[in-house]
């Protein structure tokens, strides 16, 4: 099938974890022409940990096989015995060329700079409007409800163009196109081995979203005197949190998150497991969004990414991976 990368949740309904895997193996089970790693994966998430962990096993050494006869691929055991629960010992695979899970310098010093710049335009939001109330009360609170206010729809919006450009990367060429290859190969080979994702480190994960947001960062940083203190934080809450979508997206594919965030994923502040579970069934075809996941239903139940295939379809004849795993999709 398609080829490329990492890491979703063949952890979800291990038994280890009951939360969210009753409803995302009730999802799984529609679908005929679906890839042989989905069912692997509905297999392990509907069985207790032991029967699941063959179910997976099994998946595994299908994937592994077709990965090998793609070529180019290399698998890498997971550190710590696997990170995520020695009970179900996973091996962490890589389908994209020049792929590491460990954090290197450069990752770290890419984040570093990335958080520096997210730094200075926030104390630079709290200058303007502390320079904006000039201690009136009234004013600042005014004040700080717009900026909140500028946060908060900067997150819903930063949770909407993941969920669009997951769905881009998912349907739309491979690892040879030219520029996104990379994160196409990457997002494509997730739904292959979910499971990866969850051992790469903190500053690996996430420094490639660094890297397109850095100059636009420091942009705001260079001009923050011209950019009023709403713009500013809608600007920054987004960049944020679409740099951060990915250590998100893997913590949605954990089995132990550190407990703040179980907490935020259980308010919905973070993607949950559980939302994030009905991504992972072929033909993949929905809740691409990975922020907070608060799109999710709403696009759905409109058919947006239905509507953006049958214009792109009708513009310029591309079809998306979903038609071609699921033929019914092409009528909606
Ligand atoms: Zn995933
Ligand atoms: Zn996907």
């Amino acid at each position: 099938m398609r080829g490329g990368e990492e890491g979703w949740g063949a952890q979800w309904g291990t038994g280890e974890d009951k939360r969210d895997g009753g409803c995302v193996a009730a999802r799984g089970g529609s679908g005929g022409a679906r890839g042989g790693e989905s069912r692997g994966a509905r297999e392990w998430m509907a069985r207790g940990a032991g029967g699941g962990a063959r179910a997976a096993r099994a998946g595994n050494g299908q994937d592994g096989r077709s990965g090998r006869r793609q070529g180019g691929k290399r698998r890498a055991r997971g550190r710590k015995g696997g990170g995520q629960g020695s009970k179900s010992r996973r091996r962490a695979e890589l389908h994209t060329e020049g792929d590491s899970l460990e954090d290197e310098p450069k990752h770290v010093a890419i984040c570093a700079a990335a958080a520096l710049l997210a730094c200075i335009n926030l104390g630079t939001v709290i200058g303007h409007v502390a320079a904006r109330a000039a201690g009136n009360s009234w004013d600042l609170l005014a004040s700080c409800g717009f900026v909140g206010l500028a946060g908060l729809v900067a997150y819903a919006f930063a949770d909407f163009a993941t969920g669009v450009y997951h769905w881009g990367v998912d349907n739309y060429g491979d690892r040879n196109t030219p520029v996104f290859g990379y994160q196409i190969d990457a997002f494509q080979g997730h739904h292959k081995s979910p499971w990866t994702i969850t051992e790469r480190g903190v500053f690996n994960n996430v420094h490639k979203a660094c890297v397109p947001a850095l100059p636009l960062l420091g942009l705001m940083a260079v001009c923050n005197s011209f950019i009023a203190p709403e713009l500013m934080t809608f600007l920054n809450v987004f960049f944020v949190s679409v740099i951060m979508s990915q250590e998100i997206h893997k913590w949605a594919h954990m089995l132990h998150p550190p407990a703040l965030v179980v907490a935020l994923q259980d308010a919905r502040v973070l993607l949950s497991r559980k939302v994030h579970g009905l991504h992972h069934n072929s033909p993949f075809e929905g809740n691409y969004c990975i922020v907070n996941g608060w799109c999710n239903q709403f696009l759905d139940r409109i058919g947006f990414f239905r509507k953006m295939e049958l214009f792109f379809f009708k513009l310029n004849g591309a079809v998306p991976n979903t038609w071609l795993l699921e033929e019914s999709l092409r009528q909606r």
